[in-house]
């Protein structure tokens, strides 16, 4: 109530103002909760008393105006990705697919048996039929998930590096830094891990990590170079050699994949180099295997664990992976996921593929994950919805042009493999680029795309084949805003 009054006086003084009436209507048509408009007017106006001079009403008003939009602008909602960086970090990763959204909207609005036994009803393991089929999936004994795979990483740190045993041997050609603010190092260091640098960028042998290893040795950790690729002399012992040799010495051989493709990403699409996947890692000998979620497996963010069954059900009793542990709404989609690819065998998978090159029904046939479909999407299709948009779009004040181009799965994903695209290029006969770049932020659906070579383009492979509409719609709008 203190709150309310509080507010009132300097509402009281903005209404005063000759065109608060406009600023008002802006934020009705913004739909920002009053609590929300009145801090930012607060904000504006304290930041006012400090001032030397104050400026005009129309100037306070423009500048609450744009505080307001900035802070709209930040919300979570969804956009248009015409950047053709597939599994794109600032836009969220993978999209999720229709069979795991209806999954979890059904268990969001109703009670579930998250941790209740159905055959005792009795309290019940949480997650024990995704971590069962997870297991399969990967070809693992056991499986559970956390967060992320960064929270996986901390987990098994945490769990493994005990007392006299704090070590963790690692080339140093995979002290690696993902996106921004995961450093292998830096994990290691807040997880009570030291750090033990073996070997060269370029080259670590069998024999570096065999001298590495002591009493104080609790791991040995190989790190997926997911994000870059080294060339030249490069040298490092194939997992199997690993695996051999840290079982010889007896210590723990644990591999941070990344990505975790659980299918040959080469049968996506020919251009695709072929990512390792948990079951291999496994085979090659490796304790334990951490993965994203929703990288290459296109799943919702989630770290996944599989390896060793006594293992894994350790991590599970840690203090820390309580704190760690998933929502069940993401806990459904993954189940969702996991029994989508179980369901589709390997064989499956590559006929489907086959039949969506060959088919005429557009890249839905035999995809339930958008990001799958995103993948194996022809050229030929492609350039069918470059037509028909520029078709749409040709009475707006644009030269346009159809060109192919190249995509990436981003991510942190299979950083050799390039996939080709098509781009519709704009070019705006008034504004400026940088004008129309921000226009089409500021959408209704917002459209990110780049600007290259003069032109403002918009590659499709990112372009969900169902905004193709909004697509037109909203670069319609920004058009005749011109
Ligand atoms: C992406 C990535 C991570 C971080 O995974 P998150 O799920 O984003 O926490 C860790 N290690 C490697 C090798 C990665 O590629």
């Amino acid at each position: 109530m203190k709150h309310e009054t509080e507010t009132q006086p300097d509402l009281q003084t903005l209404r005063s103002l000759p065109a608060v009436d406009k600023v008002l209507a802006q934020v009705g048509q913004l739909e920002l909760p009053r609590q929300a408009v009145v801090a930012v007017i607060r904000r504006e106006l304290e930041a006012l008393r400090g001032a030397d001079a104050i400026p005009e009403a129309d100037e306070i008003v423009a500048r609450i105006q744009s505080s307001l939009h900035a802070l709209w602008q930040k919300r979570i909602r969804p956009v248009i990705n015409a950047t053709g960086v597939l599994i794109h970090t600032n836009l969220g990763r993978s999209p999720l697919g229709e069979h795991a959204l209806a999954a979890m909207a059904e268990v969001a609005s109703q009670y579930g048996n998250l941790e209740y036994d159905m055959s005792t009803g009795q309290r019940g393991g949480r997650a024990a039929y995704l971590e069962h089929n997870l297991a399969l999936l990967c070809g693992a004994e056991a499986a559970t998930v956390v967060n992320n795979n960064a929270a996986a990483l901390v987990l098994v740190l945490r769990h493994l590096c005990q007392e006299e045993r704090r070590e963790v041997v690692i080339s140093r050609g995979e002290l690696v830094q993902i996106g921004g603010g995961f450093r292998i190092p830096e994990i290691l260091e807040v997880s009570g891990a030291t750090l033990r640098e073996v070997g060269t960028t370029n080259n670590t042998s069998c024999e570096d990590y065999r001298q590495a290893i002591s009493s104080a040795t609790a791991l040995v950790l190989k790190v997926h170079r997911s994000n870059f690729f080294m060339g030249g002399f490069v040298q490092s012992p194939t997992t199997t050699e690993l695996a051999t040799m840290a079982h010889q010495q007896q210590v723990l051989l644990v591999e941070d994949l990344g990505s975790g493709a659980v299918v040959p990403t080469e049968l996506l699409h020919s251009s695709l180099e072929h990512e390792p996947t948990p079951a291999e890692s496994l085979k090659q000998g490796v304790d334990l295997v951490t993965f994203s979620g929703d990288k290459l497996l296109g799943g919702p963010q989630a770290g996944i664990l599989v390896g060793k069954k006594t293992l894994v059900a350790a991590l599970k009793g840690e203090p820390m992976f309580r704190a760690l542990r998933c929502d069940k709404l993401i806990l459904v989609a993954l189940q969702t996921i996991v029994d989508d690819y179980l369901h589709g065998s390997r064989q499956e998978l590559s006929d489907s593929m086959r039949d969506l090159h060959d088919s005429s029904q557009g890249q839905d046939a035999g995809c339930s994950l958008p990001l799958h479909a995103m993948m194996s999407v022809t050229i030929e299709q492609l350039h069918l919805r470059a037509e028909k948009l520029v078709a749409a779009l040709a009475d707006q004040p644009w030269q346009l042009e159809i060109l192919e181009g190249e995509s990436r799965i981003g991510g942190g994903s299979l950083p050799r493999s390039v996939l080709p695209s098509v781009i519709v290029a704009l070019r705006p006969e008034q504004k400026d680029l940088a004008t129309l770049t921000t226009r089409l932020r500021d959408a209704a659906h917002p459209v990110i795309g780049y600007i290259h070579a003069d032109r403002f383009c918009l590659n499709l492979r990112t372009v969900l084949p169902t905004q193709d509409e909004d697509l037109i719609a909203a670069l319609r709008a920004v058009g005749s805003g011109q």
